[in-house]
C-alpha cells in the first residue's frame, strides 16, 4: 500500500483523504484541531454551474473575466467540468445544500458571477457544513493533529517525506512516504487586517520553496472588501452574499460608494476593495447598508452571531461597519492539472497551490470548488505513482545562527502598506530593503519556535509576493501599482 502524508485538514487535505483511504495508507498531520482551517470559515458558497439555465461555458467565461485571462484555460475547464460532478456525487452521499421551499437546490448570486450559480448550506455556514461533512467520510487515515510541518525531506530532487513537530511536547519526527501532499492553504495572516484562521501563515508555500519547488503567480493577493471592522480591528468576514442579495456600500453620510462603478456592488472585489481604501484615506468610514434585506438573520445566521458576539446594533441601523482586509492568494506553488509539483512525488491542492486556476483575481466561491478538483485529481495521479526508495541518510544539524527576524506586527504593517490593496514601485523596493536585513532565509525551520517559524515563513511568503510584484510592472487583476496618490471618484 502506498503510504501518503497529506499536510492540512481543510477541504482539500480532507476531501483527498476521503478519495485515497481506501486504496492507500494514509496519513493527516494538522497544525491544531481539525477545526483549525479557512475551510471551516468558508461563508459564501460553492460555485458550480449545476442550475438548468446555466452551463460549464459560462461559469469558465466568468472565471476567465475575473482572472483577466491570467488563468491557465486548461485549469479553468477542468473547474468547471469536473467540480459539478463531484457535487453531484457529495449530494448523493448525502451532503445537504440549501434548496427552497419546491425542493429545488436554492442557488445564490456573488460579484462577477454572471448566473445564479452559488450553492450554500446551513446559509453562511457553508465552509463549516461542507468540510466536516467530508471529514465524517473519513473512516480510514491515521491522524495527527497538533502536529506542524516543518520541512521537506528530498532526495535526489525527490520527496520522500516530511519533517513534523509535535505542538504539544515539541518533538520533531520525521514521516517518509511515496508522496507528500502540501494542503495548508494560503498567507492571510502576513497582513494584520485578514478573514483567514489564525493557523494560515503561509508554511505550505515556504516549506515547497525552500525545497526548490517552483512557486508561480505570488503578485496575486486577493484582499475582500468586507471586513467587519471595529476600532481598527477585523473581526471576520461579511460574506459578498450579502451584496448579492441587495446591501450596498456606503459611507457616514449615506453616499453610495460603488454608484458610479460598472456593476457596483457587485463589481469584482479587487476593484471594490480600492474604492473603499481610497474613500477612507478621504476620511471617511465605510458601511454595508443592510436595509434591503429582510430575513437577514435567518438568511446569514453566521454573520449574524458574529454581529451579536461583538455588539454590533445593526438590527437598528441596518449598517455594519466594515473594511477590506486580505482574503486569498491566487498565487503559489505550481502545480500541473494533477496537482503535481515540480518536485515528483510533492504534490499542491487548495489554495496553497496555483494550477493557474484563478489567474489573477479569484472568482468568488471557486476555491472550495478548486479544492474538490485539485484533491480528485491528484487523488487519481497519487493511485499511479510508483513507490519510493529511500535511502537512510545521517545529516547532522547545521549550526543555526542566532534568528534575526521582524516582530509579527512590524512584518504584518510593513506588508501592508507595500504588498497591500494598492502598491507602488518604491514602496516595494523600499520593502525588498527592508526584509533584506533579516536572516529568514539562513535559518534551520527544525530549530526556531513556533513564532519564528511563522515569522520565516510569512517572511519568505513577503519576499515571493514583492519580488513578483516588481516583476509585474502593470497592474493586473489583484496586483494594482501605481506611482501616484490615489485618485478618487470623491464628490
Ligand atoms: C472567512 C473566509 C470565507 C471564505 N468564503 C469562501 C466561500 O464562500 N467560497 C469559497 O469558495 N471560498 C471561500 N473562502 C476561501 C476558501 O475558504 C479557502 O480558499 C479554502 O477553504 C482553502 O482550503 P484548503 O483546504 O486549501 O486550506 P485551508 O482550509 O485553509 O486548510 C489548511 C489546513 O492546513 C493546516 N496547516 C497550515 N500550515 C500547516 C503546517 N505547517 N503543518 C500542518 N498543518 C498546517 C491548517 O491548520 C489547516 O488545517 C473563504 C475564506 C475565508 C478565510
Amino acid at each position: 500500500m502506498r503510504k501518503v502524508i497529506i499536510i492540512g485538514a481543510g477541504l482539500a487535505g480532507c476531501y483527498l483523504a476521503t478519495q485515497l483511504q481506501n486504496t492507500c495508507d494514509v496519513t493527516i498531520v494538522t497544525k491544531k484541531s481539525i477545526q483549525d482551517s479557512n475551510s471551516m470559515l468558508a461563508q459564501g458558497g460553492i460555485a458550480a454551474s449545476l442550475d438548468p439555465g446555466d452551463s460549464p461555458a459560462q461559469h469558465a467565461a466568468d472565471t476567465l473575466a475575473a482572472g483577466q485571462y491570467h488563468n491557465k484555460p486548461a485549469a479553468v475547464n477542468q473547474l468547471v467540468a469536473t467540480g459539478p460532478k463531484l457535487i453531484q456525487h457529495l449530494i448523493q452521499d448525502g451532503m445537504a445544500f440549501d434548496r427552497q421551499s419546491n425542493g429545488q437546490l436554492d442557488f445564490g448570486l456573488e460579484g462577477a458571477h454572471s448566473h445564479h450559480r452559488i450553492l450554500h448550506a446551513n446559509g453562511d455556514r457553508t465552509g463549516a457544513a461542507l468540510t466536516s461533512f467530508v471529514q465524517g467520510e473519513i473512516h480510514q487515515v491515521h491522524w495527527k493533529p497538533y502536529s506542524t510541518a516543518i520541512d521537506l525531506q528530498v532526495q535526489d530532487n525527490v520527496c520522500v517525506g516530511v519533517i513534523i513537530r509535535n505542538d504539544k511536547n515539541q518533538a520533531l519526527e520525521t514521516l517518509t512516504s511515496d508522496a507528500v501532499v502540501l494542503a495548508t492553504g494560503g498567507l492571510g495572516n502576513l497582513f494584520p487586517l485578514t478573514t483567514n484562521n489564525q493557523t494560515i501563515t503561509g508554511d505550505g508555500i515556504a516549506i515547497a520553496a525552500r525545497a526548490g519547488a517552483a512557486i508561480s503567480d505570488m503578485a496575486f493577493v486577493q484582499f475582500h472588501p468586507t471586513l467587519l471592522s471595529l476600532h481598527g480591528k477585523c473581526y471576520g468576514l461579511i460574506t459578498e452574499a450579502i451584496r448579492g442579495s441587495g446591501a450596498i456600500l456606503v459611507d457616514e453620510n449615506n453616499h453610495r460608494i460603488m454608484a458610479n462603478v460598472p456593476k457596483k456592488d457587485l463589481a469584482p472585489r479587487d476593484v471594490v476593495a480600492r474604492h473603499l481604501k481610497a474613500w477612507q484615506e478621504q476620511g471617511h468610514q465605510l458601511f454595508l447598508d443592510i436595509s434591503a434585506i429582510l430575513d437577514f438573520t435567518t438568511r446569514f445566521p453566521g454573520v449574524t452571531e458574529n454581529l451579536d458576539n461583538h455588539h454590533v446594533p445593526f438590527r437598528t441601523t441596518h449598517r455594519i461597519p466594515i473594511q477590506p482586509g486580505a482574503h486569498f492568494v491566487m498565487g503559489g506553488i505550481t502545480t500541473d492539472l494533477s496537482a503535481q509539483t515540480s518536485i515528483p512525488h510533492l504534490f499542491a491542492i487548495g489554495e496553497v497551490a496555483c494550477n493557474g486556476v484563478h489567474g489573477a483575481n479569484r472568482l468568488a466561491s471557486n476555491s472550495l470548488l478548486d479544492c474538490l478538483v485539485s484533491a480528485k485529481k491528484a487523488a487519481e495521479a497519487i493511485q499511479k505513482i510508483d513507490a519510493v526508495t529511500i535511502i537512510p541518510q545521517d545529516t547532522p544539524a547545521a549550526p543555526q545562527p542566532k534568528p534575526l527576524l521582524p516582530s509579527l506586527t512590524d512584518l504584518q504593517q510593513n506588508a501592508w502598506q507595500n504588498l497591500g490593496v494598492v502598491r507602488t514601485k518604491a514602496g516595494l523596493t523600499a520593502f525588498q530593503n527592508w526584509l533584506s536585513q533579516f536572516n529568514y532565509q539562513e535559518l534551520q525551520p527544525s530549530q526556531l519556535n513556533a513564532t519564528d517559524l511563522a515569522i520565516t515563513n510569512l517572511c519568505l511568503c513577503a519576499s515571493l509576493i514583492d519580488k513578483a510584484a516588481l516583476a509585474e510592472p502593470k497592474s493586473l487583476g489583484a496586483h494594482y501599482i501605481q506611482e501616484t496618490t490615489v485618485k478618487t471618484q470623491a464628490g
